[in-house]
């Protein structure tokens, strides 16, 4: 039984059948982390939406697996249980992104900066600014990568963090190569920090690779 503070709705990478996007939730707050085209239909199925106080979803980058249901969930928090999200991103295009989309403004809140949240850039892919982030929640520090080819903006922060998330594959190119990065991670879980894989292309390769010794979102 895992004991990550993050849940998942998918861990696939961009192409699999669920996107990767992972939850929290405390007493009426839920937090959302990314909202891909597939991912809507998750959220739709799995929570009461009436539930919920206050609901933030967080968003890397823009990429279709990240933020292309993005507008529907917030359309459908709006119409139909009258609730405003709240949309935590660094990204420099999102408010363009919900306008073309046909996101009224009223419908929800957009900050790039929240307490206990700070958004680190990263290099994903060159058409896009992507951030991964630091978040404090339940006493616990979370670090997040984020779609991300390097580990390098994240190294400051994980000496300070309980859990990092991390998007490992098989294949590397703008995302990080497991092979590349699995010393790394040994001596990062080796000094205290759990690990968590997650954003993976082929599941069954980077179990055989991890050999247990990571947790496969
Ligand atoms: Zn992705
Ligand atoms: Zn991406």
């Amino acid at each position: 039984m895992s004991n990550s503070t993050l849940k998942f709705l998918g861990s696939d990478s961009g192409f699999g059948d669920n996107n990767n996007s992972a939850y929290i939730e405390i007493d009426n707050k839920l937090i959302i982390i990314d909202c891909g085209i597939t991912v809507f239909n998750n959220l739709k199925k799995k929570f009461n939406f009436n539930k919920y106080k206050d609901i933030k979803v967080i968003i890397t980058h823009l990429h279709n697996d990240h933020a292309g249901s993005l507008s529907q969930f917030i359309l459908y928090l709006w119409h139909i249980f009258n609730k405003k999200a709240k949309v935590l991103s660094a990204c420099k295009n999102i408010k363009e992104y919900l306008k073309i989309t046909g996101t009224p403004d009223e419908a929800y809140t957009l900050v790039n900066i929240d307490t206990n949240i700070q958004f680190i850039e990263t290099e994903h892919v060159k058409e896009l600014d992507c951030y991964g982030f630091q978040l404090k929640i339940n006493d616990k520090t979370i670090l997040y990568t984020g779609d991300t080819k390097t580990l390098n903006p994240f190294l400051p922060y994980i000496k300070n963090s309980n859990e990092l998330y991390v998007d490992v594959s098989k294949n590397g190119g703008v995302h990080l190569k497991f092979d590349d990065i699995v010393q790394d991670l040994q001596k990062i879980k080796q000094n205290g920090t759990d690990v968590y894989l997650m954003h993976i292309d082929d599941k069954e390769y980077i179990a055989k690779k991890s050999n247990g010794e990571f947790e496969i979102k």
